[in-house]
C-alpha cells in the first residue's frame, strides 16, 4: 500500500488531491495545521488526519514520529502554501513589498517546503519507490514572466512568485542529490480557491489533475521537471 502525505490538506488543491489519491488506493495522511479542521476532512474522505504546521519545527518533527510509527512514507506532496493577499483580495504590489512580506511568503511556501521535506527524507529513503511532488506555480517561471504574452505577466506581486521561483530551484537541486526520488515541481493552473478569493477560473478537479499525476509517476518516471496538465513548461 502506498503511503502518502499532502500538506494543507484541509481545503482547496491538497483537499482534492486527498480525495484523488484516497479512490487510487493510497494510504493517504491529510496534513492541516488546524487538528480540527482536518479531522474532519480526514473522516469525509476516509483519509488519517495529520497535524502538521509546515512553519513549526516541533510540529513538523512529531509530524514525522507519528508517519514513521504508522509504517513510513512513499509519497510527499508539498501542497501547503500562501499568497499573501490583502484587504479586498488585492495582491501586495512592487512598491508596497518590504522584506517583512517577503519574508512571511517564503516562511511558509519555501522554508516551510525545504523543513517539511528535510524532516520525510529519511522515511521516503526507506521506500522502495518515492515521489515528491512540489506544488509550485505558473508565476515561478522566469521564462512566462517576463514575456508580454504569457497570461501571468500581468501579475504586478513579487513575493509569490519569487517563493515560487524558490520551490522550482530547489526541486531542480534535490532531484539531483537524490536520483532515486522522482522529485517534480507542478503548476495546477489558475483555480478558485481560498487562496485567490475563489477568483481562479479552473476546478479543483482541473487544479488537481497535475499533483495526482506526479504523485502517481513510478519508478521509470520523470524527475527533475515542472509540469502543467499539458506537459513540461518553461523555467
Ligand atoms: P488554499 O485553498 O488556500 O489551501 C492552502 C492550504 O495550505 C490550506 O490547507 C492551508 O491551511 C494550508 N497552509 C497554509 N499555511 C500552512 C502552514 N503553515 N502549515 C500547514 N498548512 C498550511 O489554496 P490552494 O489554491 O489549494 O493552494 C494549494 C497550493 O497550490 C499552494 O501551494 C498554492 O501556492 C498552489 N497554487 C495554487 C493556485 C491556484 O490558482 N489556486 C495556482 C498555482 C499554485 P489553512 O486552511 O489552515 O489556512
Amino acid at each position: 500500500m502506498t503511503s502518502t502525505l499532502i500538506t494543507g490538506a484541509n481545503k482547496g488543491l491538497g483537499f482534492e488531491t486527498a480525495r484523488r489519491l484516497v479512490a487510487a488506493g493510497h494510504t493517504v495522511y491529510l496534513g492541516s495545521r488546524d487538528p480540527e479542521r482536518g479531522r474532519r476532512a480526514a473522516e469525509e474522505l476516509g483519509a488519517r488526519p495529520l497535524a502538521i504546521d509546515i512553519t513549526d519545527d516541533a510540529s513538523v518533527a512529531a509530524a514525522a514520529k507519528t508517519v514513521e510509527a504508522g509504517g513510513g512514507l512513499d509519497v510527499l506532496v508539498n501542497n501547503a502554501g500562501i499568497e499573501g493577499r490583502g484587504a479586498g483580495n488585492s495582491v501586495t504590489v512592487a512598491a508596497d513589498t518590504t522584506a517583512d512580506t517577503m519574508r512571511g511568503l517564503f516562511e511558509t511556501n519555501v522554508f516551510g517546503l525545504v523543513r517539511t521535506t528535510h524532516a520525510f527524507l529519511p522515511l521516503l529513503r526507506r521506500s522502495a519507490a518515492p515521489v515528491v511532488v512540489n506544488v509550485s506555480s505558473g508565476l515561478a517561471s522566469l521564462t512566462a514572466m517576463s514575456d508580454a504574452g504569457s497570461p501571468g505577466h500581468f501579475y504586478p506581486g513579487i513575493a509569490y512568485p519569487a517563493s515560487k521561483t524558490a520551490v522550482n530551484m530547489i526541486t531542480v537541486q534535490y532531484a539531483k542529490a537524490f536520483p532515486d526520488i522522482r522529485i517534480n515541481a507542478v503548476e495546477p493552473g489558475f483555480t478558485a480557491t481560498d487562496l485567490n478569493g475563489n477568483t481562479g477560473v479552473q476546478t479543483v478537479e482541473q487544479g488537481a489533475e497535475i499533483i495526482v499525476r506526479m504523485a502517481r509517476v513510478g519508478r521509470d518516471g520523470p524527475t527533475g521537471g515542472y509540469f502543467d496538465a499539458q506537459g513540461p513548461i518553461p523555467w
